[in-house]
């Protein structure tokens, strides 16, 4: 049986660590994926505070699928044909499959002018990201460019982002002052969160000296200012756009079941219309009872993933995935704490920050 795995995303990756402690015999498994390690979100908001290097968050996909006998292709797919069981890859190969599993993630989507969209930094790929945010702190250091970032779209990651940033060119003390913004549509930050941790995230910001603008959308974009519909102007050289996600757009003209894009999966993680094809993490969207896209469901899914691919292989019946109703959310605040939320409780106590980092490094080590 030949199964072809798209994407190192964190549910693959769980799925690989499986595969590797439990073989299957008359398996043939290939990966593939545009770069040989993938980078771990939890880790990203600390690597941007200045807490850990870049090679903390690096998964080593590729010694992952050595270890697992996964044949790994260092391209991506940019077509995908599931009624012929067929994918294209990015330097023109063909693959032929069994079956499939879809795990690449989402793209960030990124509204706004022209100007913005060319000038400001989406924060999928991480990796990218990273790159990117790396090269600005040089020029920072350099006194190339001043001090001055936003981030756009106040969600759980736009804020933690935003902390992180601030907290991270702060610790530079440059003579030239710090300016951190962070922009939102909408009229509060974190709208789909609950009043309590939106209240802790509120004050946080207020005490890290980000400044905060909301009911606010950005008109336009130069290398040193975002202009406002308020026609205010926020200094920024670098921008972050945390604005949501969006499915990879060839997946809704692959002609699979798809919900806003997403490949709509049922309780085993297979397509609903082409059942030869998983789908899993951000790309999936769990028709038989939804859930947010979070890394905490992909990641969740990688056991359940392997489980399935191990019994396909030997032909037994495939198991059912129960999703977890709410998960704990650890938000870091750029500084050495972190609140925390869960069934609508929010905390802000010492010891959360390293309960997250020991979270996030144990899933590193495992
Ligand atoms: C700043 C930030 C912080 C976050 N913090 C948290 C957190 O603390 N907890 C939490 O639960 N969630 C968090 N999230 C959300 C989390 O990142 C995502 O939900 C999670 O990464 C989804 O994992 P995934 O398996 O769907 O794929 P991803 O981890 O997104 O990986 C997808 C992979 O597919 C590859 N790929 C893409 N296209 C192709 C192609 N055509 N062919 C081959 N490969 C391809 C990509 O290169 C990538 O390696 C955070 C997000 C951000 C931006």
């Amino acid at each position: 049986m030949r199964v072809l795995l798209i994407g190192g995303g964190h549910t693959h990756v769980v799925a690989l660590r499986h595969l590797a402690r439990n073989p299957v015999a008359g398996l043939e498994l290939h990966l593939v994926s545009p770069d040989p390690t993938t980078s771990y979100s939890g880790l990203l908001p600390g690597h941007i505070a200045g807490h850990w290097p870049r090679n903390t968050l690096e998964i080593p996909l590729e010694t992952l699928c050595n270890a697992a006998n996964v044949t790994f292709h260092t391209t991506e797919v940019t077509h995908f044909d599931p009624m012929k069981r067929t994918a294209t890859f990015a330097n023109k190969s063909f693959f032929e499959f069994d079956h499939a599993s879809l795990d690449i993630g989402a793209v960030a989507a990124i509204d706004g002018p022209e100007s913005l969209r060319t000038l400001g930094v989406p924060v999928k790929p991480l990796g990218i990201f990273a790159d990117r945010w790396s090269q600005f702190l040089a020029d920072v250091q350099s006194q190339s460019l001043p001090p001055h970032a936003a981030v756009i779209g106040a969600g759980t990651a736009g804020i933690e982002l935003a902390l992180s940033m601030k907290y991270h060119l702060d610790s530079l003390k440059m003579d030239n002052p710090v300016r951190v913004s962070l922009i939102e549509r909408a009229d509060a930050v974190l709208l789909d969160g609950t009043a309590r941790l939106r209240k802790l995230l509120t004050k946080a910001l207020g005490h890290a000296g980000v400044a905060v603008n909301t009911g606010a959308s950005v008109t336009h974009a130069s290398n040193e200012t975002l202009t406002l519909d308020s026609r205010n102007r926020v200094p920024s050289c670098f921008t972050a756009l945390a604005t949501g996600a969006r499915p990879h757009a060839w997946l809704a003209q692959a002609g699979m079941a798809t919900h806003e894009g997403f490949v709509v999966v049922d309780p085993t993680l297979r397509s609903v219309s082409h059942p030869e094809i998983f789908a899993c993490g951000d790309t999936a969207h769990l028709g038989f009872d939804p859930r947010p896209k979070a890394g905490v469901y992909a990641v969740r899914q990688g056991p359940v993933l392997a489980e399935q691919i191990t019994r396909l292989a030997k032909g037994e019946a495939l198991t059912i995935y129960r999703p977890q109703s709410d998960y704990l959310k650890l938000i870091s605040l750029g500084r050495r704490r972190a609140v925390a939320e869960k069934w609508g409780l929010a905390f802000n106590l010492p010891g959360l920050w390293s309960l997250k980092r020991h979270i996030d490094l144990k899933f590193m080590k495992n």
